[in-house]
């Protein structure tokens, strides 16, 4: 993603585009993706991350794959628990200041341990 295309993006439309993308990932129908590929735009650019994503610790909850999404495009916060702490609010508003994220998911999960 471009700093254009995340600029054009509003919190909605990236909400919509997760609530689409979890519902491919729900359905198995996940978007193809060449990570290889993914690495090079990613890291010739800059990076310009569609939201950021508190979330739990769990293995078993990939946050980019439950909402079908490729690299560069979700900064992810994880901790047992998904709480917010000093580290992650910093983390958060470096996300939204610095980086131009337009939407915070705090997501929790079933089954949790912590
Ligand atoms: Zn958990």
């Amino acid at each position: 993603m471009t700093k254009a295309e995340q600029d054009s993006l509003t919190p909605e439309q990236v909400l919509q585009e997760f609530k689409e993308g979890n519902q491919r990932f729900n359905t198995g129908n996940v978007t193809q993706r060449e990570h290889s590929e993914e690495i090079r735009k990613a890291v010739t650019g800059g990076q310009f991350p569609k939201a950021m994503v508190l979330s739990c610790l769990d293995s078993r909850v990939p946050v980019e794959d439950v909402f079908d999404q490729g690299m560069g495009d979700v900064f992810v916060g994880r901790v047992a628990g998904n709480f917010v702490n000093t580290d992650l609010l910093g983390s958060m508003e470096f996300a939204c200041k610095v980086a131009g994220a337009k939407l915070i998911v705090v997501m929790g999960h079933q089954h949790c341990g912590a």
